[in-house]
């Protein structure tokens, strides 16, 4: 793969406010920043769009381009398919763009070894009784699908000391400083103990 680019890997547990901070880099990054737009089985949610938000397909879609070796990466994620199109994020690391992947740890497993020039960042939320809050507050999802969420958190968490960096997500703009530094300045100082110790606590 061509590597003008730089690929920038996020992972969180679900309603760590991972989709907001990624907006908000992408808002101020000035073109220099793309998301990677996935493809899913899962059905689109009220307000998301087909090509924007993610290409929804069907099952049979999904496995024939698994086949095809479309794929950078690709995991079932809360029951359903998710997958990283290789066309799209070559065209865009090519172009020189850097490309923000959004996906869960399976994925992140995956491609961690195989990519070069990969900064993979894990965010984190304070508590799980914010956690839980911020899903039950959004509205998207039934209380099922908030208790696999929430699940399914635990696990995602103990991947995160595998990842270049931890952020915590408890102040949003504090959050996205930080960010802003490990994406745009070149030689920016990472404290990592504060978050590793709330790592800590989440995982007790
Ligand atoms: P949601 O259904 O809330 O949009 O996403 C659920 C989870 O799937 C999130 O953690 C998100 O990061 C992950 N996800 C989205 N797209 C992909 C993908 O292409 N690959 C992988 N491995 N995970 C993804």
């Amino acid at each position: 793969m061509s590597n003008s680019g730089k690929l920038i890997i996020f992972a969180a547990p679900s309603g760590a406010g991972k989709s907001s901070l990624i907006k908000k880099i992408i808002e101020i990054s000035e073109n220099k920043l793309e998301l990677s737009v996935s493809a899913t089985t899962r059905l689109p949610r009220e307000g998301e769009t087909h090509g924007k938000d993610y290409f929804f397909i069907t099952d049979k879609e999904f496995n024939e381009l698994k086949n095809n070796k479309a794929f950078l990466e690709y995991a079932n994620v809360h029951g359903h398919q998710y997958g990283t199109l290789k066309s799209f994020v070559d065209e865009k690391l090519e172009e020189g763009i850097h490309v923000i992947l959004d996906i869960d740890v399976q994925g992140f497993t995956q491609i961690r070894n195989t990519i070069e020039n990969t900064v993979s960042i894990f965010i984190i939320p304070p508590s799980f009784d914010e956690l839980k809050k911020r899903l039950t507050l959004r509205g998207l999802d039934l209380d099922e699908v908030i208790k696999k969420r929430l699940e399914n958190a635990k696990e995602e968490l103990k991947e995160a000391e595998s990842f270049d960096y931890i952020i915590l997500n408890d102040n949003f703009d504090n959050a996205i400083e930080e960010l802003s530094s490990i994406i745009f300045s070149e030689n920016y100082e990472y404290n990592s103990q504060d978050n590793l110790n709330i790592l800590k606590d989440l995982l007790d």
